[in-house]
């Protein structure tokens, strides 16, 4: 099928200029400039011109000299993503020494959805097709070739101006389109170190650059890439025990029979002068959702004279016994040495508060009026018709 809107200037080309890049259209365009002014014969630019017609405002790319292969690549996938197409590597050919000599280019609707995403081995007809493939087997190619004669200079031909699907208006679809620049990944980390979500983040990079048309999931992946980049090949729980390690933070971990870590406990440098200087009061919960494990944190926090908290320490539990929370308990008491907390408030979680009673068996355990409040909210607000009673009842209670 032809496109009938290559070779017409309309106005469906406004929304597709958006999308390009610009600042390496511009590059291209300018490489395009010089080399032309200095390789092309004048017969040369007739015979191209009068070969493709050209309805776009970059310069056509066929049959003009380029820098290099990469020169030459952009410009002709510059010049297609200008008419709404996005253009992929197929294949190249080198010689016997590793040169590349050629490249094939192909649309990215190009190739058949074929044998080689048929891992599996599936009669064709019980095959579902990715839904995400771009395969269509669209005819349209283009080579690049190194010029002979000449070791640097590449020169494109388009082999078949022809595609079996429309031009997209939006080229976001394209994941290559939206590859993010050296100074895109510098903003994701910055961000992401100082805690932005990938939401605010993006906001930035749009508000900085407002052609971009980077969506939420390429900030998700480069997070993710950085992030292997970062653990260098190891397990993320091996470089936080290095870093506690490094940082000389006290902690203490214990191991099941194959290995795994189900105990770790740390105390983070600051709070065990703090917990020091105020030990008489500390509350002990469980917080939930905090890892990838399902695994409770126990967070134990401290009060000062002038009531402002403090955490204290992190114990991360494969699950909520009595003798996992002994053995978060212990760990606590070992930290505090001789001057033992006085009054520990927790909620009513009986495993807690037995494990209290046998590790701190001098302590004053007190119920956490937030939690009582919150309960009896939830048992006795039933009884009630109207919001009035109920406000009477819970200020009197
Ligand atoms: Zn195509």
């Amino acid at each position: 099928m032809d496109t009938p809107l290559v070779g017409r200037r309309t106005p469906l080309h406004m929304p597709i200029n958006r999308h390009v890049h610009l600042s390496s259209a511009l590059v291209c365009s300018q490489r395009l400039l010089l080399h032309t002014e200095s390789y092309m014969m004048p017969d040369q630019a007739q015979s191209s011109e009068a070969a493709v017609p050209n309805s776009n405002p970059f310069p056509s790319p066929y049959g003009v000299p380029h820098l290099d292969a990469d020169a030459a690549k952009i410009a002709v996938r510059t010049y297609m993503n200008q008419q709404g197409y996005e253009v992929y590597e197929r294949r190249s050919k080198k010689t016997k020494t590793g040169v590349v000599q050629k490249i094939w280019l192909c649309c990215a609707h190009g190739r058949t959805y074929g044998e080689a995403n048929n891992r599996t081995y599936l009669a064709e007809e019980s095959r579902l097709r990715q839904t995400s493939s771009h395969r269509l087997d669209c005819p349209w190619s283009a080579v690049l070739k190194r010029a002979e004669g000449n070791d640097t200079v590449w020169s494109a031909t388009l082999e078949k101006d022809q595609h079996n699907h429309d031009r997209s208006e939006d080229l976001s679809a394209y994941a290559s389109v939206r590859k993010l620049t050296a100074a895109h990944r510098e903003t994701i980390r910055q961000m992401s170190k100082a805690g932005s979500l990938p939401r605010v983040i993006l906001a930035s990079l749009r508000q900085q650059d407002p052609t971009t048309i980077i969506m939420a999931q390429d900030i998700y992946n480069a997070k993710k890439a950085m992030r292997a980049e970062d653990l260098g090949g190891r397990h993320p729980i091996e470089v936080l025990l290095d870093e506690l390690q490094e940082q000389d933070i006290q902690h203490d971990l214990q191991r099941s029979s194959t290995g795994h870590i189900t105990h770790l406990f740390f105390v983070p440098k600051k709070p065990v002068a703090l917990a020091h200087e105020f030990p008489y009061v500390i509350l002990a919960d469980c917080t939930y959702k905090t890892n990838k494990f399902k695994m409770p944190l126990l967070h134990v926090v401290g009060m000062t004279s002038t009531n402002q908290s403090f955490s204290i320490c992190f114990v991360f539990m494969s699950g909520e016994t009595q003798a996992d929370y002994e053995w978060a308990l212990l760990r606590v008491k070992t930290m505090y040495g001789d001057t033992l907390p006085l009054v520990v408030v927790t909620d009513r979680e009986l495993a807690l508060m037995n494990a209290i009673s046998q590790t701190f068996p001098s302590i004053i355990n007190l119920l956490c009026t937030w939690h009582i409040e919150k309960d009896v909210l939830a048992k006795t607000k039933k009884h009630f018709t109207t919001k009035e009673e109920f406000d009477h009842f819970f200020t009197q209670w």
